[in-house]
């Protein structure tokens, strides 16, 4: 049996089905989705948490087809259980997210060297009458992000480019903070025209599913930002980010029902030229 990561202590797996054969493993004290997607030959696991342990366990509960196991991006509280797995499907520039000293989580795991296949835009993994289609995202919250879109069921994961709650845009360099919210321009409308009113847009962070029209508040908040006029405020309002260490230099930035967090310095020099 799989050892828990000892440095985590969110908690337990506890999940629902959103609709057919589409089940929301709930995590991380409530505050992280992770999704099951199973068609007629194989099921997609959507993330593997922080590395709680025994997430394999769970979801072969759910589902007795053949797990194929892919990453939204890598960030340890999506990828810290990939190694419970054989393979996981990830984006390239994975290395850039991945905490250092990532190798040591994967310890705890039946296999530590687990296989990492990398897909781009375009991709489509086949689980039998249900085909899902890899987005690469353009580098907004971080290097690795992918969405999954399953038309067939017009459901679309947006990981944690798109979170409910607020956006986290500080954990993405090299790139400045400038470029970034322009790539978080492009995903926004790229994700908005492939959504309808009927859309499950389900984000990793916070709640689900989010409704399209919220694409258009994160347009207009970074118009917001490059226009001089955007709603800044200071206290970030935030369980786990107000204990990290510098939080001080962030800020909370509002736009209708999007928000980010980012550098207050570097939010203040993108509205410059
Ligand atoms: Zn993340």
């Amino acid at each position: 049996m799989p050892k828990a990561n000892k440095n985590v202590n969110f908690g337990y797996y506890s999940g629902w089905m959103v609709s057919k054969n589409t089940w929301i493993i709930n995590f991380m004290d409530g505050s992280q989705n992770i999704y099951l997607l199973e068609g007629d030959q194989a099921a997609m696991l959507i993330d593997t948490g922080y590395g709680q342990g025994n997430l394999r366990a769970y979801v072969e509960k759910l589902t007795d087809k053949p797990v194929i196991v892919v990453n939204t991006h890598f960030h340890l509280d999506h990828y810290g259980g990939n190694a419970e797995w054989e393979k996981v499907y990830v984006a390239d520039q994975w290395e850039k997210d991945a905490t250092p000293g990532y190798q040591e989580n994967d310890q705890n795991f039946p296999h530590p060297d687990y296989e990492r296949v990398i897909v781009g835009d375009g991709f489509e993994f086949d689980l039998g009458g249900r085909v899902i289609r890899v987005l690469r995202a353009k580098v907004a919250h971080c290097n690795s992000s992918l969405f999954f879109y399953d038309a067939g069921n017009n459901m679309l994961f947006s990981g944690d480019e798109f979170e409910s709650g607020q956006t986290l845009m500080f954990l993405g360099e090299p790139n400045t903070l400038k470029e970034r919210l322009k790539n978080m321009r492009e995903n926004a409308e790229r994700l908005y025209a492939l959504c309808d009113e009927h859309t499950l847009v389900l984000p990793n962070h916070n709640g689900a599913p989010i409704a399209r029209e919220y694409f258009l508040d994160y347009i207009g908040l970074v118009d917001s930002i490059f226009r001089g006029n955007a709603e800044i405020e200071d206290d970030l309002n935030h369980k786990y980010i107000n204990e990290m260490p510098g939080h001080e230099k962030y800020c909370r930035v509002r736009f209708g029902g999007a928000s980010i967090f980012a550098d207050k310095e570097e939010v203040l020099e993108a509205a410059k030229a």
